[in-house]
């Protein structure tokens, strides 16, 4: 088992930065994610980890191993890619014992007792015959990821492995895989620009913006307390709003809404962010009137989009509104303040 440091890295393509200067800590069996918006450099940063890509500065460590000129096949490190890429032509067992063609079988297994070994670990057993071509896309990412641990790496690198399959097999899909990591407890890096995943299976995230790391932590920690207004909206729905400060309150429009803790000079401009769960109808101490738009029924709460002064704001509650104006308000410790170079007027939302 290892941990993996990834020290200032960056790397570019014909002049276009894919990645700047990312640095990013992974503990020996941690899961550990990468995610972000389509073009961010999430899978750049897991090929420089692999070895596929070679980073134009900085380094990665794999424990006390220094990898720059350490080809892939030597890093020890098992990968599964988001298209399968199993070989049709031949079978499951074949499939996973090639993982194995580098390297003995870890310990005193035959090749044969250790590709039944792996076939339970996820979930097929008695597999070893079948085709490819008779598995459905759920259970051939579970062979190639079987094929990815066969030799016992100590780096599981996976790039958005369930990306092409449905929303429930993914979801079922992710169980597993987060299952089976913790039962072996295997130092994993996986990419998805998927949030709700992110946040689902990992034990920290890093998330990405540009070809930079914009925040790390826990998913409740980065949920809860997203540095920047990017990492806010792009993490789950949040309603962000901006102001200027006035002693302990930020005026937003004709409102004046209180917030715990804030700590800017007067007169400055603050963004703030209050998730729509946080939200609630009935009176408030940061009370304002809003008016219905949309309703959508999302099976545990409804979401509501309401019209504040030419905002939209965005609220989750359990029942379906009864009126077309709605009061609502959130407590000042529900409110974040976040980084933010914007003004007002380019608030997302706003019309
Ligand atoms: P996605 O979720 O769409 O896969 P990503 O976050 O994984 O995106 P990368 O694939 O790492 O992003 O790409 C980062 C940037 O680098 C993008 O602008 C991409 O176009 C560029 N890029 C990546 N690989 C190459 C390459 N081989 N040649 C040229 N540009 C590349």
């Amino acid at each position: 088992m290892t941990d993996l440091s990834i020290r200032g890295i960056s790397k570019s393509f014909d002049g276009v930065d894919a990645l700047q200067d990312v640095s990013l800590d992974v503990a020996d069996g941690e899961f550990f994610t990468l995610v972000g918006p389509s073009g961010c450099g999430k899978t750049t940063t897991l090929r420089a980890i692999a070895g596929f890509e070679t980073p134009d500065s900085g380094s990665v460590r794999f424990g006390e191993r220094e990898m720059s000129g350490v080809p892939p096949e030597d890093r020890d490190a098992g990968i599964v890619f988001q298209n399968y890429a199993l070989f049709s032509h031949m079978t499951v067992g074949e499939n996973v014992a090639y993982g194995l063609r580098f390297r003995e079988t870890p310990g005193e297994q035959s090749k044969d007792e250790r590709v039944a070994d792996l076939l339970e670990l996820v979930d097929l057993p008695g597999f070893e015959e079948r085709s490819p071509d008779e598995l459905s896309g759920g259970q051939r990412q579970r062979v190639a990821l079987a094929r990815a641990l066969a030799p016992g790496p100590d780096v599981l690198l996976l790039d958005e492995p369930m990306s092409a399959l449905d929303a429930r097999l993914r979801q079922n899909l992710r169980t597993q895989v987060k299952r089976i990591q913790s039962e072996l407890g295997i130092t994993t890096v996986y990419v998805t620009h998927d949030q709700e995943e992110a946040l689902a299976v990992s034990d920290r995230v890093a998330v990405m913006n540009d070809g930079r790391v914009e925040q790390v932590g826990r998913p409740e920690d980065v949920y809860r307390r997203p540095s920047s207004r990017f990492v806010a909206e792009f993490l789950g729905e949040n309603n962000v709003f901006a102001g200027e400060v006035d002693g302990d309150a930020v005026r937003v429009g004709e409102a004046t809404f209180r917030l715990a803790g804030l700590d800017a000079p007067d007169g400055g401009t603050v963004t703030f962010c209050v998730r729509p769960e946080n939200l609630v109808r009935g009176p408030a101490e940061n009370g304002f009137e809003a008016t219905v738009e949309t309703v959508e029924f999302l099976g545990e709460s409804f979401r509501v989009h309401l019209d504040w002064q030419g905002r939209d704001v965005t609220l989750r509650v359990p029942e379906r509104p009864d009126s077309e104006r709605l009061r609502v308000g959130f407590s000042p410790e529900d409110a974040h303040v976040v980084a933010d170079g914007v003004r007002e007027r380019e608030v997302v939302g706003e019309r």
